[in-house]
Parts: structure tokens; sequence; C-alpha cells
């Protein structure tokens, strides 16, 4: 590897929960942990966001109407919150340096985002978890992830999934499916395709910021990718 690299990682409150698609199983939080410490050891400076899915989304919490979509935002950027507390623990429990920053002051639990800062945690070797998304409701952690890898000077956003990368139809109901290995910033927001939030993509096309999208359960694959091994599966839109 030749320049000390930038990444930003993203993978959604979902993936934390494991089959039961609810709440944070621990042995998932440590398993990502360790692949974000092997990036760590290799030289990477390291950026997480992470989703709140696997708690409460805004949209759902205010689907009845009973709690409006705002405070059902606040909740889903709380949930958010949850997660990276887990993730910090698990980074910090196998040795690795971490902060969180919550764009939603909470001053006994965490940092607040400070850019400046966050810049100056990374350069030290530190893990930055920004949480809180973007602290504003109506907005997506992918968007959340997509702006902090900007203002931080990410290389790339990597989007950890579940699956290796962007496919041409949904690779669980067609048979057949295609990787896509490269896609421009149009493809990527098709409405088949919809690698992330429009507003997300957008935001990464304005900055020309390259979105990796890859598979986050197979071992070794983020520093793979990060390595430019012939091993690494992924997909990339620039
Ligand atoms: N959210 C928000 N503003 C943000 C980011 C997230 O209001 O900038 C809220 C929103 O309600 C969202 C929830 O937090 O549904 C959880 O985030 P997301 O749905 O992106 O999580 P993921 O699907 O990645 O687990």
């Amino acid at each position: 590897m030749g320049d000390k690299k930038r990444v930003l990682v993203k993978f959604s409150g979902e993936a934390l929960a494991g089959e039961s698609g609810f709440g944070i199983d621990n042995s998932i939080v440590k398993f990502i942990a360790d692949e974000i410490k092997s990036l760590v050891r290799a030289g990477v400076e390291v950026g997480i966001v992470i989703g709140g899915g696997n708690i409460i989304r805004g949209v759902s919490a205010a689907r009845d109407g009973i709690i409006k979509r705002t405070s059902g935002d606040h909740m889903g950027m709380l949930s958010t919150v949850i997660n990276s507390i887990a993730m910090r623990e698990a980074l910090e429990h196998g040795g690795v340096d971490v902060r969180v920053q919550s764009a939603i002051k909470m001053e006994a639990i965490c940092e607040t985002f400070i850019v400046g800062r966050a810049i100056r945690h990374l350069q030290k070797g530190r893990v930055v978890i920004f949480a809180a998304g973007t602290g504003n409701p109506f907005f997506t952690t992918d968007t959340a992830a997509t702006l902090r890898a900007i203002e931080i000077g990410s290389d790339m956003i990597i989007k950890a999934t579940k699956v290796d990368g962007v496919y041409d139809k949904d690779p669980h109901k067609f048979e057949g499916a295609t990787l896509l290995r490269e896609l421009s910033y149009e493809t990527a927001m098709a409405d088949n395709i919809k690698v992330m939030d429009d507003t997300a993509i957008a935001l990464a096309k304005d900055n020309a910021l390259p979105i990796i999208v890859c598979n986050m359960f197979k071992a070794g694959n983020l520093l793979n990718i990060i390595t430019n091994s012939a091993d690494a599966t992924y997909s990339i839109v620039k």
C-alpha cells in the first residue's frame, strides 16, 4: 500500500442484529471490530458510521401518526448512538483506540462531532465512530456517512453489506443476477439498483467520492479491498 489511506466504513444497524433482526449480537459486533482492527493494524485511518435500523427507524416509528416523524427520527438517531457505543466497546476490548463523536451533544456519553478533532484522532491512529447521523431528521445514515467521509477527506466510502456488491437485479429473487464491478453514480441511483438513497449518492457524486459496496461478512475482504488484493470482491461507483 502506498500513501496512508483514510476510509469511512458504513454498515447498517441490521447487520449487528444477526438472525433475529433486532438488537445487538455481540459476536457480530466482535467480528466487525476484528475486521476494522485489521485495517488499523495495516496503517489505515478508519471512520465508521453505523445505522440504527436494528432498533428504530423514524419512518416506522411514525407510521401510525402517534409519534411525529421528527421525533421518530430523533429516536432513530439515538439508536445509532447505542450501536456506536457497542462498537466502541468491542474495538476497545480488542485493543484498538477509538472515539465516538455524536452529531447531537451528549457529553456524559461521548464527544460531540468536531471535524478537526476527528481528523486529529484519525491521524493518531484512533478509529472514530460518527454517531447520531447528521443530527437532523429526514436524513439517513447513508447520507450521514457520505457527509462525514467528505468532511474528513476520506479516499472512499465503503458501504459494507451482506452481499458481494451491486447486482443488476436482486440476487435473492433472480437466478443469474450478475455483479456489476463498476458503475456510474447515475446507474447507482436507478430505481432497480439504489446503492444508497439519492441524497447520499448525489453528495458523493458532487464531491467525486468513490463508493465501494462489499460484503462485510467475508473475513479479510475489507483489508483486501484497501490493499488492492486480487481476492477482493466489491463493486465501485465512481
Ligand atoms: N436518522 C435521522 N437523521 C440522520 C440519520 C438517521 O433522522 O441523519 C434516523 C432515521 O429515523 C433513520 C434512523 O435514524 O431511520 C436509523 O438510520 P438508518 O435508517 O439509516 O439505519 P440503517 O438502515 O442503516 O440501519
